[in-house]
């Protein structure tokens, strides 16, 4: 197969970078591929919204600067967070335009207020932004006849100069892709190739993500000697609901401390006063980390989020999710405390992009929670990342039309990428073995790479972590290829990098918290 344009991951990065390019250039072919269906993503679940400056009386860039800017202990790149702020009103216009539907409060636009932020700016859907802004972009999506879909089929492997045997122009040429259902590799040629894969929260035992977060595209890059940076600042959410439900971890949205809740410890004890000025509102790696010492002392699985001064009527039009999911567990949240611990939850790092998206290798773009633009440095901002992944979606569609009008490769050079050459021979029983390696590794970074780190803890988390990837390696070599053999190497060389980067971190900066430097 060729396209013009290959799209791996169709989150609200890579849904809305295809739709602004199909507008644009019409008889361009567009192929977009997901590992499950169109909606499963990170952005599905998404609840708080989109922070962008919308109420220009109360709000202003300058403050949305500063506030992104002090969230990462003055680590982003403050070009970045310039255009990015004042883009964002632009790209939320537009996303309204292509039919996604925000809260309103009269005329103006309903604003949340989340951690980290000094006026109300979250632009939102209920508590199901991110599902609303999915429908709405895959349904614009859908309605362009130059982009095609592949669902359930994963990304294996990036066509680099390495694949090639003739001809080579140092840049990236398509990607090998598998399909999760029949397990057939096909190849995919195109002239650019944009990684809009998301995060990698499925590196950890407690994770916020789903499923399929488990870093393909950063781990593919990797393997095509692609620039990868930070994956060392993780965020780790303060309050997701514990127990898991349905086997998930779910996410008790920031919007709701916002709305007033507050956090007690195992004695019903208020504590952020301990902790920050800016109490339950403090920026996330500050309240992970006094989430973390209450847990400790005293000696809990979870702490208690109260939200039952906030008036039921808020509760129940601004939370229905919130509030629905915890009654599951039989938690009315108007008259009970919520239980909660932190989880992993953001990638700050991923494929070191410039202004417009573009990889250290050529016709690579990378766009959304994959890449590292330097907008978030040590530590993200709330809601910053659906601003971003739009922001750049939209910077990125505009390179590369211009891209393929003055850049690109004569057809007939396609015709001598290979097929994709791998092992086929050995019956695939390995699979329960591939699942315990899984479960292995994300214990390993759990236990050794969470929150508080130190130079032993890594020590022994990059020992363990040879070991996983020695096995890796032996089914790798021995057996047919799988999606889950594929995922699992994927997990291994972002798990790794994770290691090596934290270990070459040399101060506590943002989310990044080495006990060995306090
Ligand atoms: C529970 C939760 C709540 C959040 N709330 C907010 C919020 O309120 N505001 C905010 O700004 N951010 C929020 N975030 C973060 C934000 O949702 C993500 O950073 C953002 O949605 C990422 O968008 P994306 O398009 O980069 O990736 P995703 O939305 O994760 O999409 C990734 C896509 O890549 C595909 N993919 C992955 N691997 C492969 C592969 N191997 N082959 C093919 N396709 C692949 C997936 O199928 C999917 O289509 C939240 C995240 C979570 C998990």
């Amino acid at each position: 197969m060729h396209a013009d344009v290959l799209v791996i991951g169709t989150g609200i990065a890579g849904l809305s970078y295809a739709v602004r390019l199909a507008n644009q250039c019409p008889d361009k072919k567009i192929i977009m591929i997901s590992k499950r269906d169109l909606l499963e993503s990170n952005t599905k679940y998404a609840q708080g919204g989109i922070a962008v400056v919308s109420n220009f009386i109360n709000d202003s860039y300058a403050d949305h600067v500063e506030d992104t800017l002090r969230a990462s202990d003055y680590t982003s790149d403050p070009k970045v967070v310039d255009f990015v702020v004042r883009e964002g009103p632009l790209r939320v216009q537009e996303l309204m335009d292509w039919g996604a539907d925000f809260d309103k409060s009269g005329a103006s636009l309903h604003l949340g207020k989340e951690g980290g932020h000094s006026a109300k700016r979250i632009v939102h859907h209920k508590d199901q932004s991110g599902l609303h802004i999915q429908n709405a972009l895959i349904a614009k999506a859908r309605a362009h006849d130059n982009i095609q879909f592949f669902e359930n089929y994963s990304l294996v492997d990036l066509i680099t100069d390495h694949h090639l045997q003739g001809e080579k122009h140092g840049r990236c040429y398509g990607a090998y892709v598998i399909s999760i259902k029949d397990e057939e590799i096909i190849k995919i040629t195109s002239q650019l190739t944009v990684l809009s894969t998301g995060g990698a929260g499925q590196v950890y035992a407690h994770t916020t993500n789903p499923n399929a977060a488990t870093g393909d595209g950063l781990g593919a890059a990797y393997r095509a000697k692609v620039q990868v940076e930070n994956l060392h600042f993780v965020q780790f959410h303060p309050t997701a609901l514990y127990p898991k439900v349905d086997g998930n971890t779910f996410l008790i949205s920031e919007a709701i401390r916002g709305a007033g809740a507050i956090l007690r410890n195992e004695k019903g004890e208020a504590f952020m006063h301990k902790y920050d000025t800016q109490l339950d509102l403090a920026p996330r790696d500050v309240v992970s980390r006094a989430i973390n010492a209450e847990m400790k002392k005293h000696n809990t699985s979870h702490v208690y989020l109260d939200a039952t001064k906030i008036d039921q009527i808020i509760l129940a039009q601004e939370f229905p999710t919130i509030m629905s999911t915890c009654m599951k567990l039989g938690i009315d949240i108007s008259k009970s405390f919520i239980p909660v611990l932190p989880a992993a939850h953001y990638f700050c790092g991923g494929i070191d992009v410039d202004e417009n998206g573009q990889s250290s290798l050529s016709a690579l773009y990378a766009i959304g929670e994959c890449s590292h633009t330097g907008l978030h440095g040590a530590n993200r901002l709330a809601s910053n990342s659906l601003l971003e992944a739009l922001v750049y979606a939209a910077r990125a569609a505009e390179h590369a039309a211009e891209a393929l009008r003055k850049n690109i490769l004569p057809a007939s050079f396609f015709d001598g990428v290979p097929d994709w050459l791998g092992t086929e021979d050995v019956s695939n029983e390995r699979i329960a073995q591939i699942s315990l390696l899984r479960s292995d590794l994300q214990q390993i970074m759990s236990a050794h790479v969470g929150i508080i780190k130190s130079g032993d803890s890594l020590g022994l988390a990059e020992k363990a972590l040879q070991d996983v990837y020695a096995s890796t390696a032996a089914l790798y070599q021995k057996n047919k290829l799988t999606p889950q053999l594929t995922t699992l190497r994927n997990l291994v060389s972002v798990a790794y990098l994770m290691v090596k980067q934290s270990q070459q971190h040399p101060e506590n900066k943002g989310v990044y918290y080495n006990q060995d430097y306090v």
